[in-house]
């Protein structure tokens, strides 16, 4: 007898959705069966999914915790792996990757055990850190050390082309130190993430705008613009094609990135892009609205047309995922800042990004089943090296099952929400809202609990695929 029995949903797998049961041992998928066969599985518990949609768990390859708040001052900072990874576990993620910052003087591996000792025990998901860098340098005996740290399972590396904003003096690798990077990624096998913003449009446009007095959130996108997007795609890309490495571009929000990356993969180069749930849903016009900070993070909601275009970027495979950018903060951290200069970025959405990707992507826009998994989980997994373990419902494949109700609108609002004290979502009617979630065969969430103490989310050891190093191969 199995451990456990998923029972006659409608299970998303690669090739169409189709009425199976899903056989569970040790956490993991071990038999896939038409649910009218003949002789169903058993085992020891039997999970109805009846009526439900059933997908692999989330994949979140951009979140954000315990980050501290550069703009408010370091003492605060945002919500830690233990309450975001409730938010998960509710909202169907069952993956999530966060940053494990490098500090000068570090050794890398003592940046990864930082960030370890942050997570182990007490997230109620899997998870894994991109090697970040917020440095104008990276000492050459660090880079060095990247091909042992990406041996050691830690796949996905990041950096900043821009400090964002004036007034915070670190964050932005320079090009040339990206160039080293990007190089030892490569050899090593890893993916290269990059923030990509031109740092000197964005600080000539924040000066411009500050002597003119305009200044208040309306204009946001006037500092973080389109020019800044393209500059950047095209730098970073040119490199990488220079280089012979993959990179996976964050957070893209404007026609023009998302032109960069459809060439260069038109090319053939391994170039993959990451769209938001903000950038998708609101364009820069939210910045007006009440409390319109919470729309926003870095870069920036841009104009109604960059919005239509990541739909159909994200329809026609040149966008790959929808990730959240998570940084968890409550109301009133998050409004904190009024102006361009001072405004908190990262956004809540761990919790709501699953149900949200099915309304926009299956309800409103028709995309097929197999498509809302590839952008939440599949894709993820895949680009971030997660892959097969996670993001597929198959033989072999970790028990990450998610239980979705599509059977009727289910209205958010904060109040039942566990990541933070409000949501730029409130009201928005989701077509598809998670009721069951399970990690490895263990059930977290049901019936609006959490069933499962302690925490048992492990840190991943991930490697690429060498189709998604060496050409676009999603
Ligand atoms: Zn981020």
């Amino acid at each position: 007898m199995l451990d456990l029995v998923v029972r006659g949903g409608l299970v998303a797998m690669q090739s169409g959705p189709q009425l199976l049961d899903i056989g569970v041992q040790d956490g993991v998928i071990v038999a896939l069966r038409a649910s009218d066969a003949a002789e169903p599985l058993t085992g020891a518990r039997i999970v109805d999914a009846t009526d439900r949609v059933v997908v692999p768990g989330g994949v979140d390859p951009h979140v954000h915790t315990s980050s501290p708040m550069p703009t408010l001052g370091d003492h605060l900072s945002s919500y830690g792996p233990d309450r975001v990874s409730v938010a998960a576990a509710f909202g169907g993620t069952t993956t999530m990757l966060d940053f494990a910052h490098w500090h000068p003087g570090d050794h890398l591996s003592d940046s990864f055990a930082r960030k370890d000792k942050d997570w182990k025990g007490i997230s109620y998901v899997d998870y894994g850190f991109h090697g970040t860098f917020r440095e104008p340098e990276i000492p050459f005996e660090v880079l060095d050390q990247v091909a042992e740290q990406v041996a050691e399972g830690h796949a996905t590396w990041k950096v900043w082309m821009t400090n964002t904003t004036p007034y915070r003096k670190w964050q932005k690798t320079d090009i040339g130190h990206i160039w080293g990077l990007m190089e030892r990624t490569a050899a090593a096998g890893a993916m290269l993430c990059v923030h990509a913003e031109d740092d000197d449009i964005v600080m000539y446009s924040y000066k411009r705008l500050e002597r003119e007095g305009r200044t208040d959130l309306t204009h946001m996108s006037e500092a973080h613009n389109q020019l800044s997007e393209l500059l950047s795609f095209q730098r970073v890309i040119a490199l990488a094609r220079h280089v012979g490495a993959p990179i996976y571009i964050m957070h893209v929000s404007a026609e023009v990135g998302v032109e960069e990356i459809r060439r260069a993969r038109g090319a053939g180069q391994p170039v993959y892009g990451e769209c938001l749930p903000h950038y998708a849903a609101y364009s820069d016009e939210a910045y007006g609205r009440p409390n319109g900070a919470m729309y926003h993070t870095y870069p920036s909601l841009k104009a109604p047309d960059d919005r239509a275009a990541m739909w159909s970027a994200l329809a026609d495979g040149t966008l790959s995922t929808i990730a959240t950018d998570s940084v968890c903060v409550d109301l009133d951290i998050k409004t904190t800042g009024k102006t361009i200069v001072d405004a908190v970025g990262g956004h809540v959405g761990v919790e709501v990004r699953m149900a949200i990707a099915y309304t926009e992507a299956v309800t409103r826009r028709g995309l097929p089943l197999e498509r809302f998994v590839d952008l939440t989980s599949r894709n993820a997994a895949k680009v971030m090296g997660a892959y097969p373990q996670k993001g597929e419902i198959a033989i072999g494949s970790d028990a990450d099952l998610v239980l979705l109700d599509v059977s009727a609108p289910h209205v958010i609002t904060a109040s039942e929400l566990h990541e933070a004290d409000y949501t730029p979502w409130e009201g928005y009617e989701a077509t598809a809202w998670p009721v069951l979630t399970m990690v490895r065969g263990r059930v977290l969430v049901e019936d609006g609990r959490l069933t499962e103490e302690p925490p048992q989310g492990l840190l991943l050891k991930r490697a690429l695929g060498a189709d998604v190093r060496n050409r676009p191969a999603l």
